[in-house]
């Protein structure tokens, strides 16, 4: 009998969820005619959504664009979208949307969201945390610093995720703390006319920290979606990176299914409860809708942190709030299909670099982790048998790291040396042989 009503139960509400998302579809059509009027008013360079026509599946894995930009299975949607393309004109080509100016009408274009446009080196905005000069009274050099760290934060972030670790950097002592801000998130750039693929994303790490200091060896530490960044920026530089730290990384290892397209459904699976399930199933199923919550959103967030203040009688707002609203829909859209699906793909590949270079993996994976399911890290062990995992109980996908600074540096800390001891031996009996 409670099976039973356990089954009507379980039915009773994968229909309605069926029913919300569907009525979604209808919603995000509609919006796509909206959206492309107004874009037509307003903008000189409309940039087109992704609703018309596509690419060639090669053409998508050449250029690394995610094949989910075009292709997010729902028969009501291509049905819907059947009676949209038979009338609008042919599609638009990347170079086209490559044109897009910023902000778009419905971006914000607030001194501080704009505050990029103004330095045209275009570079990744970053933070350092020094270690203080000795202090034996002798002028403060460059020797004191006995390594560098480069940190990356996940999705819809920004470098000050990683503030409370620096607070932290006695136990890491003499070691120089980067902590970059991703194209288009945070203080960076957020330009309309890139396609935030995972390449685009290294190389600004590149252009705007590793090659003007300089970096030659240093330690990578990145958090969810950061952590594909890292894997990537590894496979390109192995001589440079002398151990990567993964927190939380999102990887479905091997499967019959498209990486890409598993990622999404994984990542963004399409369920009502608990709300920030559905929050993401909304942003990365359907453009417009997200490009709406944007719109009222990010585009008004002076409005909100005001609000917040008021109502809190805080003076600052929740930085990890705060960051949420730092991003554009054209940044945060094309992240989430071009790094977090697409780079599903590029994944393999980037850790066998890193295992055949003998960089060593520290993987760290709260157990109650609701966003990046803690078997990933159990599909990264098994991919890379030599990477140390570290299952944290009771942490989620932000507790893994806050409220644990001090143990994440001791861990830190500790990997660290013994990875250096590693390659100590590995050089020395390198030279023997
Ligand atoms: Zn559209
Ligand atoms: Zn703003």
């Amino acid at each position: 009998m409670l099976a039973f009503a356990a089954n009507v139960t379980g039915a009773v509400s994968s229909a309605f969820a069926a029913a919300v998302f569907a009525f979604l579809d209808v919603v995000d059509v509609l919006l796509c005619f909206v959206y492309g009027f107004i874009d037509a008013v307003l903008e000189d360079s409309p940039v087109s959504c992704y609703c018309h026509g596509s690419h060639s599946a090669a053409a998508m894995e050449d250029d690394e664009v995610s094949d989910t930009l075009y292709h997010r299975r729902s028969a009501l949607r291509d049905a819907l979208m059947g009676l949209v393309r038979g009338r609008s004109g042919s599609p638009e080509t990347e170079t086209e949307r490559r044109k897009g100016r910023s902000p778009r009408w419905s971006d914000c274009g607030c001194e501080s969201c704009r505050a990029w446009q103004r330095h045209d080196d275009g570079r990744l905005h970053f933070v350092v945390n020094q270690p203080p000069p000795p202090n034996d009274g002798s002028v403060a050099t460059m020797q004191h610093i006995e390594e560098d760290a480069v940190f990356i934060h996940g999705f819809t972030s920004s470098s000050s995720f990683w503030a409370t670790v620096f607070h932290e950097s006695s136990i890491l002592n003499n070691c120089r703390m980067f902590a970059v801000d991703l194209l288009g998130f945070g203080k960076s750039p957020k330009p309309a006319n890139c396609m935030y693929r995972l390449k685009d994303h290294v190389e600004m790490i590149e252009r705007s920290l590793i090659d003007p200091l300089n970096l030659t060896s240093f330690h990578l530490i990145s958090h969810s979606m950061g952590c594909i960044i890292a894997l990537a920026l590894a496979a390109k530089h192995p001589q440079r990176v002398r151990s990567i730290t993964l927190i939380a990384p999102p990887y479905f290892g091997a499967c019959e299914e498209k990486a890409s397209q598993v990622a999404l459904k994984r990542l963004a699976e399409k369920k009502l409860w608990p709300p920030l399930q559905f929050g993401s199933a909304v942003m990365s199923w359907y453009e417009h809708i997200g490009r709406t919550v944007c719109f009222l959103v990010c585009k008004n967030h002076l409005l909100w942190e005001r609000l917040f203040r008021l109502l809190t009688r805080k003076r600052d707002v929740d930085f990890l709030l705060g960051d949420l609203t730092k991003h554009t829909h054209h940044s945060a859209w094309h992240t989430m299909h071009n790094v977090i699906c697409g780079g599903a793909m590029l994944q393999d590949r980037n850790l066998e670099v890193v295992e055949a270079a003998g960089v060593p993996v520290q993987v760290i994976h709260g157990g109650d982790d609701q966003v990046v399911p803690v078997e990933c890290s159990r599909h990264l062990k098994a991919k890379l048998p030599g990477a140390e995992v570290r299952l944290t109980d009771g942490c989620d996908h932000k507790t893994v790291v806050f409220g644990r600074e001090r143990e994440f540096a001791e861990e830190l800390r500790a990997f660290w040396s013994a990875s250096d001891q590693k390659q100590l031996a590995a050089s020395a009996s390198g030279w023997a042989g």
